[in-house]
């Protein structure tokens, strides 16, 4: 079902309008817009015509926020104000990142292992989904100004292993940057979609996508049949891309003359000016067979010989990582009809040489391997908007489907343009001990809060077996039929209490009235998206509140009387912040609540251990 929508009357349109949907690769070093118009797919470049490239950093300056070159430039006078990589932080708790942290320049909060990762800032506190906010916001002015009227609908893409976390922190990112976003492809479906591959109904195909980046590296299998995308196998590295290819380089030209790393290390201007020079010298030999330079008084030089000799570990890593995929699938090299170069690293010839002898057959590199992926979006998006009327598209949910979750938000389980039949489902717990029964309420809808969306039916999961809080395992399933019937499982996994219910979610909501739904959303979408940070946040405060009782309990006798009394007065102010509507506020008074009591954690942890051990001697 189609449902054409005036979003600046906030009307359903009578008659079909032809709109352009732009299709976005958010990528991790760089980002790309692009758009098709009639056959043509239009990729936005910069004022000069050349660089479609937007680099995904931003700097939080005296003037607010600037994204790509602008802010690229900052990197190194001003790190801790200057954000890249986002994209890694994307749906990802502390405990997810614990290697990452000590890398960057940036700080990132470490409140509680399980909640979401964010940014502070001067005192501000971001999530990456507000961050890749602003670079889709300014994707978003890029192409306004190209094509001189605004645009509101994306499809945007994401790696084939993202899971649902960062998928729909993808999704709420778009959402906060006022698009709405039509569809999360994966960035391989995308790239095969710029090669015409699968743009036929009878055409069956497995293909593999070699995707090496500026940072990350990834290798997608995929078998295309009836219009459908299924990626059979994934694998790859998250720390392997271009750079790393410029460090072999560096390390090479160190071990020549009298510096050695840590020289460059100190001396941050240096150590940038052989990163510039090293990517030079690897882009200069992706065209000709020698590089010369120098930098002050070293002389550089590099020719192609030695640079595939110091690179080779790097190369083997990636074809190591194929030959995983590739088991995964079940495939040999013989069944693999097409394979696709993606990603600017893929312009180095022993790149090409390395993978095409691999899979024993030419490489396809016909396409800007930046821009494919972007490419791919726009035809995704074009199809989407049915200018493409031979293509068929999938039966797909119109509204997204999810349960009630703590504080009223909804939690989407199946999201909107979901392929159907689909089925999905995910793991919740108890908030309260001994918790005997959950209500489970289902909604459907694209708004955060599940008071403005509409109840389709609940249930209660009865008799849990008492567990304390936190303990209980309950998978809630979502399965939806052809004809768009939803039954709704409920389990809890350590008992096997089971029970389950059929909502017809079609049934009874008019055209117009999931047309209302989606307008609310998006005019919406900014205040709802504050409203739901603030509400996790108050969670977030509430579990620290609880944890912080339990924590004074079991360790009444350790702790002295000040140590007592600051962690009172620490609640008290907590538990006030909750009570206002600075997310900003709660969010410093969780982290100064955790600064002090970490410490006295570990030496509790340390007196629990001692104490275990003596008492298994005895
Ligand atoms: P991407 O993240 O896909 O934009 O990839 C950017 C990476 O591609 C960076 O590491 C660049 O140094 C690298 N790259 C761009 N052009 C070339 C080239 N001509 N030869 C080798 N590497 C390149």
């Amino acid at each position: 079902m189609k449902i054409p929508i005036n979003l600046k009357a906030g009307e359903v349109d009578k008659e079909e309008k032809r709109e352009v949907i732009i299709g976005i690769d958010l990528g991790t070093t760089n980002s790309l817009v692009a758009y098709a118009d009639g056959d043509e797919v239009i990729v936005i470049r910069d004022e000069s015509g050349s660089n479609a490239l937007v680099p995904s950093i931003l700097h939080f300056g005296a003037d607010g926020v600037v994204v790509g070159d602008t802010a690229r430039k900052k990197l190194i006078s001003a790190p801790e104000r200057t954000i890249y990589s986002v994209k890694r932080l994307m749906g990802k708790s502390y405990a997810d990142l614990e290697s990452l942290k000590s890398s960057v320049g940036y700080n990132v909060i470490d409140q509680d292992t399980e909640a979401l990762v964010k940014i502070e800032i001067d005192g501000k506190y971001y999530t990456p989904i507000e961050l890749s906010a602003e670079i889709l916001k300014e994707l978003k002015k890029r192409v306004e100004k190209h094509l001189k009227t605004e645009v509101s609908k994306a499809v945007i893409t994401v790696p084939a292993y993202f899971n649902d976390a960062q998928r729909q922190a993808t999704r709420d990112a778009g959402k906060l940057a006022g698009l709405e976003v039509l569809r999360i492809v994966n960035e391989p479906t995308a790239a095969s979609l710029a090669y015409g591959i699968g743009l036929s109904k009878e055409e069956e195909k497995t293909i593999v996508v070699y995707d090496l980046g500026g940072g990350t590296f990834d290798i997608s299998i995929l078998q295309i049949q009836n219009g459908i995308f299924e990626v059979l196998a994934t694998h790859g590295d998250t720390y392997l891309g271009g750079d790393d290819f410029d460090k072999v380089i560096i390390d090479y030209w160190l071990s020549q003359i009298e510096l050695s790393s840590e020289d460059l290390n100190n001396d941050k201007s240096l150590g940038q000016e052989f990163r510039t020079k090293a990517e030079e010298a690897k882009k200069t030999l992706s065209n000709s067979e020698n590089y010369t330079s120098a930098i002050g008084a070293y002389a550089l030089q590099l020719d192609r010989k030695t640079f595939a000799h110091i690179s080779e570990a790097l190369i083997n890593k990636t074809l190591h990582a194929c030959k995983l995929a590739m088991k995964d699938a079940g495939l040999s090299k013989k069944d693999i009809n097409q394979v696709v170069l993606v990603g600017g690293s893929t312009r180095m010839p022993l790149v090409k040489s390395a993978v095409s002898e691999y899979f024993d057959q030419k490489a396809d590199d016909s396409l800007d391997p930046d821009e494919v992926v972007a490419i791919g979006a726009a035809i995704q998006a074009d199809i989407l908007a049915g200018n493409r009327k031979d293509l068929l598209l999938i039966d797909i949910t119109p509204l997204s489907m999810g349960i009630e979750t703590v504080g009223g938000l909804m939690d989407v389980i199946i999201s909107r343009n979901s392929k159907v039949p689909t089925r999905a489902g995910r793991q919740y717990t108890t908030s309260v001990d001994g918790q005997k029964n959950l209500k489970i309420a289902v909604f459907q809808g694209e708004r955060d809060l599940v008071q403005h969306n509409r109840k389709l039916g609940e249930f209660i999961l009865k008799d849990i077996p008492p567990m304390p809080a936190g303990i209980p395992k309950i998978e809630i399933k979502f399965i939806l039929d052809a004809d768009g019937i939803l039954t709704v499982k409920a389990s809890e996994l350590r008992s096997n209490v089971e029970t389950q219910m059929e909502i017809r979610s079609a049934y009874g909501i008019s055209e117009e009235d999931m047309a209302r739904m989606l307008i609310d959303s998006l005019q919406n979408a900014e205040s709802d998206m504050k409203t739901k940070a603030l509400l996790e946040s108050i969670n977030e405060a509430n579990n620290i509140l609880l944890a912080t009782d339990r924590f004074l309990e079991q360790n009444k006798s350790a702790l002295k009387e000040d140590q007592v009394s600051q962690i009172i007065e620490l609640k008290e102010e907590l538990l006030a912040s909750t009570k206002g509507d600075s997310k900003d506020k709660i969010e410093a008074a969780m982290q100064a609540m955790n600064t002090y009591t970490e410490p006295l954690a570990h030496e509790a942890l340390d007196r629990n251990i001692g104490k275990a051990l003596k008492d298994s001697k005895v």
